[in-house]
């Protein structure tokens, strides 16, 4: 298919692309959506675990609150397109949401595919062209201004659109299965653009000593303490996988990005996990007097079982070095000390991080610095826009990543049919 001019060329069909698209499209731009992979949104088609964390419900200011690094340059994109303007949009279309634990919403449904699909539907309904398997692969600027786009299909055909506005909405670097393999950031470099280091966030980290069990092991009301340089610097509770690398899961991943980033760093970084962060070590030591009184004859591992789960209890009293059938009533005072302490405080020095492949989402990107908050639009090149996750602009787990997305979408689709008037 060759496309010989149109107004607007939308480079990835992720959320922040497709809303950008359609957004273009309303406001009367002949608009043409690029997508690299055979269908559009497979990284949104995977999201929330495949149920889909579409936004979060909380207010603008707490909201902001969750957005790293500079949560003010967001402000004129949540003003045009928050998180209700989200839910309206894909009721429109027939997908309903519900609210969850933690403000969180979900599809009602459960199909992180219905929101794919819906987002597909509206953008499509507006006029917007989408043609699949069509990779861009350079950006024409002339006299200051985008003129045209290049991209092949299937990896072989050239062809070339002109157009007076380019949308760049390539996602970022991580699961690069689902077609966010970084080529928007080498577009935007070859435009002149800055791109700020970039950095796995929201992923597991990598620990000494680890867990040695049989399987992945999922705790709750557990937490973690960050220190960084022996400094306490961040502490999380809730809930902890507990892994062969390391830990992953919920508390992980919100510490993740200091503790990536102090990596980079080179910083000393440790974790103090705490598995029974209600009781003070004092309450922990009386729990385990007060059984050695009642059950003086039951087994170390019998008491283990009782605090934690079975797994777990076991690797216990192995890297305590107690043995399990030892009855409680020949318990030392310093075994008693070491369980306390292994419950209330385990040290764990972090290694490293998980990969690309496992992160959520980019820290890191097109520098903030170059780009128009009120817009989207370059400072440094006429007619372009940048987007989504390919930004400089990440956030915590509980919908917030997506409506990065959304809102700045819509705000250069909004500029982009504006600037050609
Ligand atoms: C496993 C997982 C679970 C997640 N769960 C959630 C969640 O529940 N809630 C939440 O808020 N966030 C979640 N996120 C983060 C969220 O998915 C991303 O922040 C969001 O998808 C970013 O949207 P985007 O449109 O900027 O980029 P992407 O969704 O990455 O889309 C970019 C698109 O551009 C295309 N593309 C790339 N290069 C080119 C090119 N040269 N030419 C044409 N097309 C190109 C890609 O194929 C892709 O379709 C999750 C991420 C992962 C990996």
């Amino acid at each position: 298919m060759f496309l010989p001019s149109v107004d607007v060329v939308v480079v990835g069909a992720g959320p922040a692309g497709l809303l950008a698209a359609g957004k273009a499209a309303a406001d009367g731009a002949k608009v043409l959506l690029l997508e690299k992979m055979e269908k559009p949104a497979r990284k949104l088609r995977i999201t929330g675990k495949g149920r889909c964390n579409i936004t979060n419900a909380k207010p603008y200011l707490e909201f902001l609150d969750e957005i790293h690094p500079e949560p003010r340059f967001v402000r004129d994109a949540f003003n045009s397109f928050f998180n209700n303007d989200i839910v309206e949009l894909l009721s429109s279309v027939g997908v309903e949401t519900v609210q969850e634990r933690g403000m969180r919403i979900f599809p009602a449904s459960g199909k992180a595919w219905d929101v794919a699909e819906g987002l597909i539907k509206w953008a499509k309904s507006k006029g917007v062209t989408i043609i699949n398997r069509a990779s861009a692969t350079s950006i024409s600027v002339s006299n200051g201004r985008v003129v045209w786009v290049d991209y092949t299909v299937s990896s072989k055909d050239l062809h070339r659109v002109n157009c007076s506005a380019v949308i760049l909405a390539t996602g970022g670097k991580s699961y690069p299965a689902t077609g966010s393999t970084g080529d928007g950031y080498t577009l935007a470099r070859d435009c002149g653009h800055t791109i700020t280091p970039l950095i796995p966030s929201l992923v597991g980290v990598e620990t000494n000593p680890v867990f040695h069990l049989k399987d992945e092991l999922n705790l709750k009301n557990v937490s973690l303490t960050l220190l960084v340089e022996g400094k306490q610097n961040d502490d999380e509770f809730g809930e902890l996988e507990l892994t062969a690398y390391g830990f992953n899961g919920p508390i992980m991943l919100r510490l993740s990005r200091k503790i990536v980033f102090a990596l980079a760093k080179g910083s000393k970084v440790e974790l103090l996990l705490d598995l029974k962060p209600a009781l003070s070590h004092q309450k922990v030591g009386n729990r385990i007097l007060r059984e050695i009184d009642k059950n003086p004859r039951i087994a170390v591992i019998d008491l283990a079982r009782k605090l934690l789960p079975k797994d777990l209890a076991f690797v216990m009293v192995d890297q305590l070095g107690i043995a399990a059938q030892k009855v409680l009533s020949r318990l030392s005072t310093s075994e008693c000390n070491s369980i306390v302490q292994w419950l209330k405080e385990q040290r764990f020095e972090v290694t490293g991080h998980r990969s690309w492949n496992e992160a959520i989402v980019t820290a890191g990107g097109v520098s903030l610095k170059e780009v128009n908050p009120k817009s989207m639009e370059s400072k440094l090149v006429g007619g372009l826009f940048f987007v989504g996750e390919l930004l400089n602009l990440d956030a915590s787990t509980g919908g917030y990543n997506l409506q990065i997305a959304y809102s700045t979408g819509w705000l250069a689709g909004t500029k982009a049919a504006e600037s050609l008037r």
